[in-house]
């Protein structure tokens, strides 16, 4: 299924998820988003619509890794004219280098997985926020795992409640948790083989049991 069709159920699911925890227009319009955004989540772990999302193109992503490179040199270059040798010119330039080198060979899974590294640090920097923490985490799995597999599973949906639960309560917006269960479950039973239009199914109970659904 393409990702526009599995766009529209997430938001029709979080729409009326969001109608069931508290029909007011603030609650409807983010479990809307949530449950669309959500319904999306299950194929980063493809090269598709989602992840293309996420990443942008690789092209375009290549050339943005090496103008923050540059950028690093510059800023690093201007502190040791004004204040001389610091440690920290070495772990930055160490990072501009990284960056150069890694524009190189990037595809576009990688470039997932560093997305994905960059929420986690972000989740860091943030007052240390859990549910950011864990949706890099996510992001970064999802980056190195074959297409339907635990994504497309109770497992990954169990770790996605998580984080929800985890960003409902230092966000305190409610809805979240509900609205963004129902669109990633939309996702799941939207692949299932019961579907005529889908000839592989998920393997819902994965690693337990890999039978497909
Ligand atoms: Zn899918």
């Amino acid at each position: 299924m393409k990702g526009s069709s599995h766009a529209v159920i997430g938001v029709t699911a979080g729409a009326i998820a969001g109608y069931q925890v508290q029909p007011d227009l603030f609650t409807v319009a983010v479990s809307s988003i949530v449950g669309g955004v959500s319904a999306l989540v299950p194929d980063l772990d493809t090269n598709g619509v989602a992840s293309n999302k996420i990443t942008i193109s690789k092209n375009v992503s290549q050339w943005l890794m090496r103008l923050v490179g540059a950028g690093i040199f510059i800023a690093i270059a201007y502190q040791f004219l004004t204040t001389g040798f610091t440690p920290s010119i070495l772990l930055y330039g160490g990072i501009g280098l990284l960056l150069f080198i890694a524009s190189r060979f990037i595809t576009q899974r990688r470039m997932l997985t560093l997305t994905g590294i960059m929420v986690i640090w972000l989740g860091i920097v943030m007052h240390q926020s859990t549910g950011i923490l864990l949706a890099g985490i996510y992001i970064a799995i999802a980056s190195f795992l074959p297409h339907r597999s635990y994504t497309h599973s109770l497992l990954g949906l169990a770790f996605y409640a998580f984080i929800l639960h985890q960003l409902q309560q230092e966000w305190l917006i409610d809805g979240i948790l509900v609205a963004g269960i129902c669109g990633y479950a939309s996702h799941l039973v939207a692949d299932m083989k019961l579907l005529p239009m889908n000839r592989r199914g998920v393997k819902l109970f994965a690693p337990l049991w890999n039978k497909e659904w």
